[in-house]
């Protein structure tokens, strides 16, 4: 082996190398009453230390915040005295040879000192800091970038639930227990990412703790063997950042990633790379797998003690069959949950800037197929329709025809404003506007290859038809008016 295969490859080096102060209990003092100071006092209070605030005139509003707060105020004009039991000071009072004498009496006293904006005479940094105490995410850029900092803190915050912390303090009171009984390595790590993903971690974020501690009480007395999920994830009508936070970390935690075909490759592309992911489209015209068949294989993979997501275009409730699926869950006693997802009626009356409620005009809303309007008696949506209701019609393209006559038949005016989204929330998208009777010509139109959503109704008057073509702009067959007019 030559001699440079054995040399470490130089990386970029820090300057500053983050450490985790202890300041329970102990003494932080920050010198000075000005925002910075304030500043400061707002990040140190996250700790247990004990604050304190020197200053000569703090303000009033630094006053109250400091009673509400428990944070000592020193009035009184700075000497190092009043530093001399702090394990850390700041020195912010805004001008430069005070600083300075802070600085100096803080490092005669080898106590590790902080003067805000001035780098140069900084022992220590302060970092953007994701609190979950007991978990912190410290970030620090040496200066280069508070705001690129605040960038990070900000993703890096979303990513992390909100009961981090509380689940962190469940794990401390198990790991005695978890040393002596589960055996050190795989069987040890399994337990702990069952538990930090599992159920006690969703049981821990909607704040049932008593539950959690019995869930990883049981995991323990099986000495960490997962349990099976199927997570039932809206992933939103198809732009990759209209997917939930919850969905997000979902995603990310899965063994397997199960996906209809309407959802797109950036979106599954969140899921670990090591995921197993599995098409189970149902795409018009060529169903890959029958819903049975995904019924079966969502039971199989629970029972495969597999954490899976169940990825399903829009939100899973709405005309996803989730309802049979969570069927065969609940039959086979496989734990699930429901993730809501944004539906494709809510994206592209966005995109159409288009009010699916509109006082005085319309104040409800029917979300339907439109296949049931084929033949047959009239459904209750219709007349809801006629009362006013906003309608949003998926998988209407194929129908189009049928709905409109339909629709006008039972007395909808031919002249009701209609729009129409091709691809809603993607960069693809085509927006259609047009009455109930222009609306048959989308039934023949062959240039509409992605999903369609139609939304009728006279609220769609609302709407932006800025960006949109007329329906009407297209050959195709029109409703004869005379004919219907009566
Ligand atoms: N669960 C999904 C609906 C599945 S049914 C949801 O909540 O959105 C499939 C139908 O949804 C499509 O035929 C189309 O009418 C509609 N759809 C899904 N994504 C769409 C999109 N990006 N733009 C327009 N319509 C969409």
């Amino acid at each position: 082996m030559s001699r440079s295969t054995i040399i470490d490859t130089p990386v970029a080096r820090l300057n500053a190398f983050p450490i985790f102060a202890k300041v329970e209990g102990r003494v932080v003092a920050i010198v000075g009453a000005g925002d910075e100071a304030f500043a400061k006092a707002r990040l140190m209070v996250q700790s247990s230390a004990h604050l304190r605030i020197i200053a000569v005139e703090p303000t009033a509003q630094l006053a109250d915040w400091a009673a509400v707060n428990g944070v000592e105020i020193l009035s009184a004009t700075y000497r190092a005295e009043l530093i001399a039991d702090a394990a850390l000071v700041f020195a912010a009072t805004d001008d430069l040879d005070a600083d300075r004498r802070i600085v100096a009496d803080a490092r005669a006293l080898r106590i590790p000192v902080n003067a805000v904006d001035r780098p140069e005479l900084c022992d220590f940094f302060t970092p953007a800091l994701v609190n979950r105490a007991p978990v912190a995410v410290a970030i620090g850029t040496e200066g280069a970038g508070p705001v690129l900092a605040q960038m990070i803190r900000a993703r890096i915050d979303l990513m992390l639930s909100p009961q981090l912390g509380a689940l962190a303090r469940l794990a401390a009171g198990f790991r005695d227990a978890v040393e002596k009984r589960v055996p050190r390595g795989v069987a040890r790590r399994r337990f702990w990412k069952e538990f930090f993903t599992g159920e006690t971690a969703r049981q821990i974020d909607v704040g049932q703790v008593d539950a959690a501690r019995g869930t990883a009480t049981a995991l323990l007395e099986r000495g960490g063997a997962t349990q099976g999920h199927v997570a039932l994830v809206g992933a939103g009508p198809g732009a990759e950042d209209l997917l939930t936070l919850r969905a997000h970390r979902l995603l990310m935690e899965a063994d397997v990633i199960v996906h209809d075909a309407l959802v797109p490759e950036a979106v599954i592309a969140m899921g670990r790379r090591d995921a197993e992911r599995i098409a189970a489209g149902k795409r018009k015209g060529c169903h890959s797998k029958t819903q049975s068949q995904i019924n079966a294989l969502l039971v199989e993979l629970g029972r495969q003690g597999k954490r899976v997501v169940r990825l399903k275009s829009g939100d899973p409730l709405v005309f996803g069959r989730a309802g049979e699926e969570m069927a065969a869950l609940r039959d086979a006693g496989i734990s699930y949950e429901f993730v809501p997802g944004v539906t494709a009626a809510f994206a592209a009356a966005a995109d159409f800037e288009l009010p699916l409620t509109l006082r005085g005009v319309s104040s409800s809303m029917v979300f339907t197929t439109g296949h049931d309007l084929k033949g047959g008696p009239l459904p209750d949506w219709a007349r809801l329709a006629i009362g006013g209701a906003t309608v949003a019609i998926y998988m209407g393209r194929s129908v189009a025809a049928d709905v409109a006559q339909r629709l006008i038949d039972a007395g909808l005016a031919p002249d009701t404003a209609v729009a129409v989204v091709e691809n809603a929330s993607l960069s693809a998208k085509r927006l259609f506007h047009g009455t109930l009777a222009d609306l048959p010509r989308l039934q023949a139109r062959e240039d509409l290859t992605g999903p369609v959503m139609t939304i009728i109704g006279d609220a769609v008057a609302g709407a932006n038809f800025e960006r949109s073509q007329a329906l009407a702009a297209h050959a195709g067959a029109r409703l004869d008016l005379k004919e219907n007019a009566t």
